[in-house]
């Protein structure tokens, strides 16, 4: 089915004018300098995100507004202003510094469920210029390791109870000096680590701010390549001025708006988006604690009285699926403006969101690397669903060929973005040769393959490597692979993205087994419950296939091409490098 254009109101008609008034004129006259004189910088070279995201309204009658609005899986309710928030947050610096010695560049890690405070502490911790680095609470003890292990945290804020989960990996961690466990109602397990409500209690509220340079690191989200085990990629202070601008220009915040991200903290839409960008521009943000449930969802925008809402495309289809029925109990009269980002948002998806919620879902393209959003549809631009949108002022966007020369409208190529921009990582952590490849010919190549239409629309086609997005978590097949062989059953592994109707891909692996095995019901499930428990759910396979052996370089790798071209029925290409029986 063809997907006619979603064709924008004029300006003067938008009940609540778009910050975005001219895309023609913005791109025109943009100025990353400009923008970031809306901030609150303390000399031209220093800031400090904490500082830009909370205390800089304290000065203004933001004060006292809310900052913070959070709801609990049991439907307990909490509520911070900005105020309290810089108030709890000059505490946690205060602990960082004086009791576990933390100095600035530091790595304070975050295994925490979406409680408040995972908020207080990330900002206490930029205040002290630590460097923060957020990890899914889903995780294992083999991902948890792999992270912090790299990072060289000096400092884990967790729970007793995930604690519980990662111990075994805990004294494979050298660099780790401190965990923090913050205690909500679990009962003071016996631990010897100290207690987040006993350190706050003991600190004082007020803090000097550490003025950190913008070049300084701010912060860390490991994300997956096809090769190797996770990387750091690894932002600066200065990145907050691109999570303001974006904040302000395609989710559209407003002084008088109730903003709900359902990003988890771990992945970097939670922190961009879900901290610095709604808080740099002094808007409310509620948070709902738990997962995905259409029923709460739907309650949640309805109760919260949700202006502005920024979600996934999987969360999306789900909602789809649970029907209509269910959105038509509850009234979204405040909800003005909708955006999705994370996998492609299929044009269904896009115009669902005009029939149930009266409007568009504007979907909009990034990744951890770029730290904010490079291309978006803009509430005043008019959107052809299934597009991505068009590149944020300021962006530089182009189609390159594998030579990386530009090609024009109308070609497939890799999608890239002349780098420059104030969110930009500045490196993968301890790998830097890593990140000088991303750069060719004075591009960014971001492993992405798309299109550009005749009027500058950009169209996703898929990635140029094996990662696997499931539900919008990237998950690398070697380190699924890896995790896979470690199973007492398992000879080799290799793991592909298989298409899924919800989540767009799930992780399917192909097991041979060693000579003592046999395929079994049992076995399947034994090996999927060991790569939950060590990796998280999303990494687990969904589907596991057993052969006798797997396709294989002369070399020994293992061919994932022809693992994907076989479950795909698709032609298997050269297979000349491949070993011979
Ligand atoms: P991450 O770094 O985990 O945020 O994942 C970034 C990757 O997710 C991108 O490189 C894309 O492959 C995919 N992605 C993000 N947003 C979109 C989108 N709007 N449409 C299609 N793919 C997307």
């Amino acid at each position: 089915m063809e997907y006619q254009k979603i064709t924008k109101k004029p300006l003067e008609q938008h009940a609540v004018k778009p910050n975005l008034k001219d895309y023609p004129e913005a791109i025109k006259e943009w100025s990353w300098d400009q923008v970031s004189w809306e901030l609150d910088w303390f000399d031209k070279d220093h800031l400090n995100i904490a500082h830009v995201a909370i205390d800089a309204h304290l000065k203004t009658n933001r004060r006292n507004k809310k900052a913070l609005i959070w709801e609990s899986k049991k439907g307990e309710g909490e509520e911070y202003t900005f105020l309290e928030l810089s108030r709890l947050s000059n505490k946690f610096a205060n602990a960082l510094v004086n009791e576990m010695g933390v100095q600035k560049g530091d790595r304070v890690f975050f295994f925490l469920e979406r409680v408040p405070e995972i908020y207080i502490a990330i900002l206490g911790t930029l205040k002290a210029g630590g460097v923060i680095g957020p990890l899914f609470s889903a995780f294992g003890p083999d991902a948890v390791k792999d992270r912090v292990g790299d990072s060289e945290a000096k400092v884990l804020i967790t729970s007793p109870s995930l604690k519980k989960k990662i111990v075994e990996v805990i004294p494979e961690l050298p660099a780790l000096k401190h965990i923090i466990l913050v205690n909500r109602g679990e009962g003071k397990a016996n631990l010897d680590d100290p207690y987040y409500d006993e350190l706050m209690a003991n600190a004082s509220e007020s803090f000097d701010i550490v003025k950190t340079h913008k070049e300084d690191h701010a912060i860390m989200h490991y994300t997956s390549g096809t090769t190797g085990k996770p990387k750091g990629a690894v932002h600066v202070h200065e990145a907050v001025v691109g999570h303001y601008a974006t904040a302000k220009y395609v989710l559209d915040l407003h002084e008088g708006d109730v903003y709900w991200c359902t990003a988890d903290p771990g992945w970097v839409t939670g922190t961009s988006y879900g901290m610095f960008g709604p808080w740099s521009n002094g808007a409310t943000q509620v948070v709902y604690e738990g997962g995905f449930s259409a029923k709460h969802w739907y309650s949640f925008l309805e109760r919260k009285k949700v202006t502005v809402w920024y979600t996934a495309p999987t969360a999306i289809r789900m909602l789809m699926k649970a029907g209509n029925e269910l959105p038509r109990q509850h009234s979204f009269d405040p909800l003005r403006h909708l955006c999705s980002v994370g996998e492609p948002l299929n044009p269904e998806a896009v115009v669902w969101g005009k029939e149930i919620f009266g409007n568009a879902f504007h979907d909009n393209w990034w990744q951890t690397e770029t730290g904010s959003i490079m291309i978006a549809n803009y509430p005043i631009q008019d959107i052809k669903p299934g597009s991505m949108g068009r590149p944020f002022p300021g962006i530089e966007a182009g189609i390159v060929d594998d030579d990386f020369n530009e090609l024009s409208h109308g070609n497939e190529g890799n999608l890239a973005l002349k780098p420059g921009w104030p969110s930009m990582f500045r490196t993968y952590w301890k790998k830097d040769d890593l990140y000088q490849s991303r750069f060719r010919k004075g591009w960014y190549i971001t492993g992405d393959r798309a299109k550009r239409d005749e009027e500058g629309y950009y169209w996703f086609v898929g990635r140029t490597d094996d990662v696997i997005n499931t539900a919008g978590h990237l998950v690398g097949p070697f380190e699924v692979e890896s995790v896979l062989i470690e199973h007492p059953a398992v000879a080799e592994a290799g793991v592909i993205g298989k298409p899924d109707p919800i989540a767009m891909e799930v992780v399917k692996a192909f097991v041979s087994l060693k000579d003592d095995y046999a395929p079994s019901e049992e076995l399947r499930h034994d090996i999927q419950k060991f790569v939950m428990k060590r990796l998280s759910s999303a990494a687990a396979p969904r589907e596991i296939e057993f052969i006798s052996t797997l396709p294989k370089t002369r070399s020994g790798k293992i061919m994932r091409r022809l693992l994907k071209a076989k479950e795909l029925g698709l032609p298997l290409g050269d297979t000349s490098t491949m070993e011979e029986d």
